[in-house]
Parts: C-alpha cells; structure tokens; sequence
C-alpha cells in the first residue's frame, strides 16, 4: 500500500518499506509508527503517503488529509490510553520550529506531563 517514493525523503523510504519502522496504524492515506528516538513513553508519528515537505506546502486539497491525520491522533490516543490524562500532538514547521525530517508528521506524545511553553 503505497503511494510515495521519493527515495531521498526517510520517511517516504518506511513507506515504500525500504527503511524499516514499527507500524502503530496504516491506511490508503496515512501510516502511524513508533518514533526511532522518543520524546516521552508513547511517541508515534503520522504521516500522510502522499509527500508534502512542510505545512507551508499544503493546500485547500489537502483539508480533508490533514483532517485525517489529527483524528487519527485522537483515535490512537484514545486506543493507547492516552486520552483520559492527556497528550500532546505537534507539528514542526522548518528550521525555526524544530523540523528534521521535510515529509509532514504529526507528533503524539503521551505517558508523561509535558511543560508549556515548549523549548
Ligand atoms: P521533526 O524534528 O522533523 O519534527 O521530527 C522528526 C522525527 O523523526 C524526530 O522525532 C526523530 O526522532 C524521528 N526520526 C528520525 N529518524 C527516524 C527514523 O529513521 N525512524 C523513525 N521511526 N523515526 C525517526
Ligand atoms: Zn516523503
């Protein structure tokens, strides 16, 4: 099931299952795996088949897609256990926010408190 293949982009590499990864959920448009280098007990990323490189590249065809992406957080939130003491989702933009990997993912967080602001 996939749908992405640009080999110079990680992410769309566990898609194509080139690089390996621990799959929490898939579907015809997202994949949900655990995050190689945790930031907190639960740590699992989203990701949407298709490649876009930053929330800056999304467009009005994307809303339903984006859509997707954060109630599938709240649908794995809620089978993880997560949703009752709470979680955290982000989505970095370039440099100045933290983002390393230019294929849009959605953080989820949980099994610890987290601070705000963030760093
Ligand atoms: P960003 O910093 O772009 O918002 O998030 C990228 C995330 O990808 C980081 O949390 C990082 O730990 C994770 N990551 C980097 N390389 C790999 C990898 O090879 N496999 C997995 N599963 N996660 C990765
Ligand atoms: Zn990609």
């Amino acid at each position: 099931m996939t749908s992405c293949t640009d080999s110079n982009c990680l992410f769309c590499r566990i898609i194509s299952g080139d690089e390996p990864s621990t799959t929490v959920y898939e579907d015809d448009k997202v994949l949900a795996f655990r995050d190689k280098f945790p930031a907190a007990p639960v740590h699992i990323l989203i990701i949407p088949r298709e490649h876009i490189a930053t929330l800056n590249d999304t467009e009005p065809k994307h809303a339903e897609l984006l859509g997707h992406i954060m109630l599938t957080a709240s649908r794995l939130a809620k089978e993880l256990d997560l949703a009752d003491d709470g979680y955290r989702v982000v989505m970095n933009c370039n440099r100045q926010g933290g983002q390393t990997v230019y294929h849009i993912h959605l953080h989820l967080l949980g099994e610890r408190p987290m601070r705000w602001p963030p760093g």
